[in-house]
């Protein structure tokens, strides 16, 4: 699995089962997209979006970056927000972290890794906030598995800030911002029972 050959060669083969299997398949695939939810992920290639959810192609809009950020300033996740909400009209939007996420370890080190540090800048920002609770914790291990969790909370509320889910809210239209993780170990998938559903202050929210 080196080549951009063996790349080519499964996509003729995927795609000659699928339509083996369902002729009609690509023929929706045509028509406008309506995927019911956003899923904003880790860009790690262990943690493979439509894959731990056994979803098919059509279902999942989906946002990646560098431990599933969503940056105020980030004009990318913004956007890809605002589509989601603005013209695909998902009520669910999903941060999904996972536990050992590398851009996590790298932010709990102090390591200077370039332009990364811009990045994990927010990640650190996010930890210095939660320093007793994470001070704590015994082992190092336990230490990136609880800030794994701290940053998803943290993104699930960065995402209820935007202006664009502020105004479905405003609107009264429903949408549910839910945060998830996702153990490598054994590939289960844990609802972190911190959904948000409605505007909520940061004080309310992450102070709990
Ligand atoms: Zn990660």
């Amino acid at each position: 699995m080196d080549s951009i050959t063996t790349l080519l060669q499964n996509n003729e083969r995927w795609a000659s089962r699928l339509q083996a299997e369902d002729p009609e398949f690509f023929e929706r695939m045509e028509e406008a997209q309506k995927p019911p939810f956003l899923w904003i992920s880790c860009s790690d290639s262990r943690v493979p979006a439509n894959q731990i959810v056994d979803l098919e192609p059509g279902q999942l809009f989906v946002h990646r970056n560098i431990a599933n950020l969503v940056v105020h300033s980030d004009v990318n996740a913004q956007s890809v927000i605002q589509y989601a909400v603005d013209v695909l009209h998902v009520e669910h939007i999903i941060i999904c972290g996972h536990y050992n996420c590398g851009g996590v370890k790298a932010a709990l080190d102090n390591d200077t890794l370039g332009l990364l540090d811009h990045w994990l800048g927010n990640l650190r920002d996010i930890f210095e906030a939660h320093k007793e609770e994470i001070s704590r914790i015994n082992t190092e291990q336990g230490k990136v598995r609880r800030c794994c969790e701290i940053n998803v909370k943290a993104q699930v509320f960065n995402v209820s800030q935007s202006p664009f889910v502020q105004k479905v809210w405003r609107d009264n239209r429903s949408l549910s911002i839910h945060g998830l993780i996702y153990d490598l170990h054994d590939g289960r998938l844990k609802d972190l029972g911190i959904t948000i559903n409605e505007s909520i202050s940061a004080s309310d929210y992450l102070g709990k």
